[in-house]
């Protein structure tokens, strides 16, 4: 591994202090510095960021979008909380990766060297290329920056069409509709939350959504965005569906899944498919560099998640440094809490007719509560809890286990 940084002196020889450099500063990419610092007390780690804020919970935007006073309290750490771990910060996009050379170049023109690199780009909004989807009005989240923009068009705004029903989404929508807009989600898949949920708590869950002033169209497919004329840069004006109705909105929402930000490893020799291909070491084909969070795929995984993120940074950054971690791969459980109401699935969605089946299923309207166990030859396999979640964690711990061990527990 090609080591570059400041020489000290230790003990009479000569020793090379390790220079970590990570690109991109969210979740993944803190999470690797404070791994980075944990397994090397002396390394110099340099954390790149675009964004010009502090690292922050991303998950939580949505909250700035009727609420954007609240944008500082999102924040991850506070400055000194990266002092005190001598992690240096500096604001820049990195532009490309020269592993023979062991440096990343930056949109200003400048170039900083590294003797590992732990790349923790993580997602952008994907936009479908559906006609209409570039006019004025149509808007997506991901940044902060997103987020207090559209806060300001929401001010303005009475009425709002989120495209997309998942997680998202929802929580836009949610926060959308608490600012006042009349809010529409329209969804391509015949239920909300159609991966997580059966058809029983998905109807549920989407009464939940109807019950606050939320319009729910599913199974809807957009054939275009609309403008106020015909002129391809008119501001948007609704939707046209694939039924033939069009709904109308001051404003559009895309929500409907993400991609990685890696057009930057062009030319690199790093592999990529869909992401940046590593092993559960976080490694990519080319040794000293790695790649952590939404960006990565370890052995083919990915899941999208925060906690996930934290993780595989954790262990990408330690492995920088020369440690020897690895990214234990356990199929998170599913859990929101949007819509003033809870969703929490794990493992099996009972949907299989195979002998050996068994469920195990209440539901209380009023509430708005339902609960499904399944079991596969007696042993619990999967839930799903939506509404009261407060089983959440008995169940996680009954995985796998005969149903004796839920009884009495
Ligand atoms: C509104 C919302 C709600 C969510 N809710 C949940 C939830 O409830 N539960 C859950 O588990 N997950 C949730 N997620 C997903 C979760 O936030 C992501 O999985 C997580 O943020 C991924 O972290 P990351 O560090 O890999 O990448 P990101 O958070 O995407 O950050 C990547 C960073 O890299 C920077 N970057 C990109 N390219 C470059 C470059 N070339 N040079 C320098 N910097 C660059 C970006 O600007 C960004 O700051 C939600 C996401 C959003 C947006």
């Amino acid at each position: 591994m090609a080591l570059f940084g400041k020489l000290e002196f230790q003990g009479g020889t000569m020793a090379e202090k390790q220079r970590i450099v990570i690109v991109g500063s969210s979740i993944a990419g803190v999470s690797a510095a404070e791994g980075a610092r944990k397994q090397d007390a002396e390394a110099d780690i340099l954390l790149l960021s675009q964004e010009p804020f502090l690292p922050y919970y991303r998950l939580r935007i949505c909250e700035v979008l009727d609420h954007p006073e609240t944008a500082p309290q999102l924040t991850l750490h506070p400055p000194e909380w990266y002092d005190d771990l001598r992690l240096r910060r500096l604001q820049g996009t990195v532009t490309g990766v020269d592993p023979a050379a062991s440096r990343v170049r930056l949109a200003d023109g400048s170039c900083q060297e590294y003797s590992s690199l732990v790349i923790c780009t993580g997602s952008q909004s994907f936009v479908p290329p559906i006609p209409g989807i570039q006019r004025p009005g149509v808007h997506t989240l991901w940044l902060m920056q997103n987020a207090l923009e559209l806060a300001k068009v929401i001010a303005r705004s009475r009425s709002i069409i989120v495209i997309g029903g998942g997680l998202l989404g929802l929580e836009a929508a949610y926060h959308a509709r608490r600012a006042g807009l009349q809010t529409t989600i329209i969804e391509k898949a015949p239920l909300l939350l159609a991966n997580q949920l059966d058809e029983a708590g998905s109807a549920l869950f989407c009464r939940r959504v109807q019950s606050l002033g939320i319009r729910v169209e599913t199974g809807a497919d957009i054939l275009a965005v609309t403008g106020r004329d015909d002129a391809p840069e008119s501001p948007a004006r609704g939707v046209r569906l694939a039924d033939g109705r069009c709904l109308e909105a001051d404003m559009i929402l895309v929500s409907i899944g993400v991609k990685a930000n890696m057009g930057f490893l062009e030319g690199s020799g790093i592999r990529t498919e869909r992401r940046i291909l590593t092993d559960t070491c976080m490694q990519t084909n080319v040794p000293g560099i790695y790649a952590a969070g939404d960006v990565a795929q370890p052995d083919g995984y990915w899941f999208g998640l925060w906690p996930v993120s934290r993780q595989q940074g954790l262990v990408a950054g330690s492995n920088a440094a020369g440690g020897k971690a690895e990214f234990a791969m356990n199929i998170p459980p599913y859990m929101i809490n949007t819509m003033e109401t809870r969703v929490a699935v794990q493992g099996d969605k009972g949907l299989s007719e195979a002998p050996g089946y068994s469920l195990d299923i209440s539901l209380d309207e009023e509430r708005g509560h339902y609960r499904k166990l399944v079991y596969r030859n007696g042993i619990l396999s999967g839930f799903m809890l939506v509404g009261d979640t407060s089983e959440f964690v008995k169940l996680q711990q009954a995985m796998g286990k005969p149903t004796a061990s839920l009884v009495g527990a």
